[in-house]
């Protein structure tokens, strides 16, 4: 894993399961399953495909009492495949009836997530939100206080927009919305400590769907807590829309060390993977140089030089053969993360961005030779014809995989 040059902020250290959120850890890639938890073999395969993209810890609905039942079998399941990414329960409304009728359902998740905006109305509220703290006080589990801005504690938004009203020179409507948010937040962890749960099992975050609003609200939440923070740009919405919108968002707070663990929420385009959040959320932190999950392949947008699609095939090809790879390698491999690959498409810039990769191959442009180099740690090494360039360029990745990170038998 590559280490990280940036500075993050001092936080407790958070155990959900066997994953570390907070103080030095890495900052942890979360999803979240869309399937009918109840729906036991959907879960679990979906729950699966997410471990194996690279999910660090799973969130999983619970929002009924068949989904209560199901969870410890999805546990099992997963278990029998050799998957222990720790599970998360999503809890609204009725999560304190569910968790006192289910216990085993407790025991099955390893973090319970908590909406204070959803967990009761009125003077329900607060005893409905003490039964969850402390059954979590006695199971031994963490809690993630979330609060959206989609489901904010009226209460508190009602509180402070009297305050406001009192004000010499009241505050605009959306700075007291962006304040009940990590109030809400910050007075819900205070009272989880009242009644008994250690601020080392408390995670907290505030998603809103505006990228402004969630940077403020987010060092905001950062300046007045020494909480893990769980980043997460709510409803980011589909395609490059989600993608970008969530990459400003979360990269601005990154760069200035907020932030634990993150979630990108992105609505999967129909018949899509939901395991393309993970990617995007991974991506993130490796292209912020925070982590690295698999090489990444460098190429040029192409241009009027290029000669044909060729060069974006062959550029789609290796990426896609790392990712393939990645499983395999990570098993016999140690630091291939970490390295580079370029795919470029002429001269002007191809031996140059070539040499900058670990391996990298320079294809011809227009009017060029048809000869295309390959560059080893810096070295022309090699140079490709013919109809199979594509073959025999995977070819030498995989043998430099091989020879440079194959882990060294004890
Ligand atoms: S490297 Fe060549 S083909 Fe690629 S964008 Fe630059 S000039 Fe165009």
């Amino acid at each position: 894993m590559a280490a990280s040059l940036l500075p993050r902020r001092r936080t407790p250290l958070v155990r959900v399961g066997g994953v570390a959120i907070g103080a030095a850890a890495p900052v942890v890639v979360q999803s979240m399953t869309n399937t009918d938890t109840a729906d036991i073999e959907a879960t679990v395969a979906q729950v699966a495909e997410l471990a194996h993209a690279g999910s660090e810890l799973v969130r999983v609905t619970v929002n009924n009492e068949a989904a209560a039942r199901a969870v410890p079998s999805i546990r099992e399941r997963l278990a029998a495949q050799g998957i222990e990414v720790p599970l998360v329960g999503d809890f609204h409304y009725n999560g304190h009836a569910l968790l006192a009728k289910y216990p085993a359902c407790a025991e099955a998740l390893a973090k319970l997530r908590i909406n204070p905006g959803n967990v009761g109305a009125g003077a329900r509220r607060d005893t409905q939100f003490a039964d969850i703290v402390e059954l979590a006080c006695e199971t031994g589990k963490p809690v993630r206080i979330g609060v959206n801005w989609g489901s904010l504690d009226q209460t508190v938004l009602a509180r402070l927009m009297d305050e406001n009203a009192t004000r010499a020179t009241p505050l605009l409507a959306g700075e007291v919305m962006r304040e009940a948010l990590v109030v809400s937040a910050l007075e819900s962890a205070g009272q989880a400590e009242r009644l008994g749960l250690p601020a080392d099992r408390i995670v907290l975050s505030a998603k809103v769907s505006t990228v402004q609003d969630l940077i403020a609200v987010y060092r905001e939440l950062a300046r007045r807590c020494e909480y893990p923070l769980h980043l997460g740009l709510t409803e980011a919405g589909m395609g490059s829309k989600g993608i970008v919108a969530s990459t400003a968002a979360l990269a601005v707070l990154l760069q200035e060390g907020i932030g634990d663990t993150l979630r990108v929420s992105l609505t999967p385009e129909p018949g899509g993977s939901r395991a393309r959040e993970v990617v995007v959320a991974q991506e993130i932190l490796q292209t912020l140089g925070l982590r690295a999950f698999a090489p990444m392949v460098t190429a040029c947008p192409g241009c009027g030089r290029t000669t044909s699609t060729f060069f974006q095939e062959l550029a789609a090809r290796v990426q896609r053969h790392v990712r393939e790879q990645m499983p395999r390698w990570r098993e016999h491999c140690d630091g291939v993360e970490n390295m580079t690959l370029a795919v470029m498409g002429c001269i002007v810039n191809g031996p140059g961005e070539s040499r900058h990769a670990n391996i990298g191959i320079s294809l011809p442009g227009a009017g060029e030779s048809p000869a295309t180099p390959v560059f080893i740690d810096g070295h022309k090494t090699v140079t490709l014809r013919g109809g199979d360039i594509a073959s025999e360029f995977i070819a030498l990745v995989d043998d430099y995989v091989a020879k440079r990170y194959a882990r060294k038998s004890a």
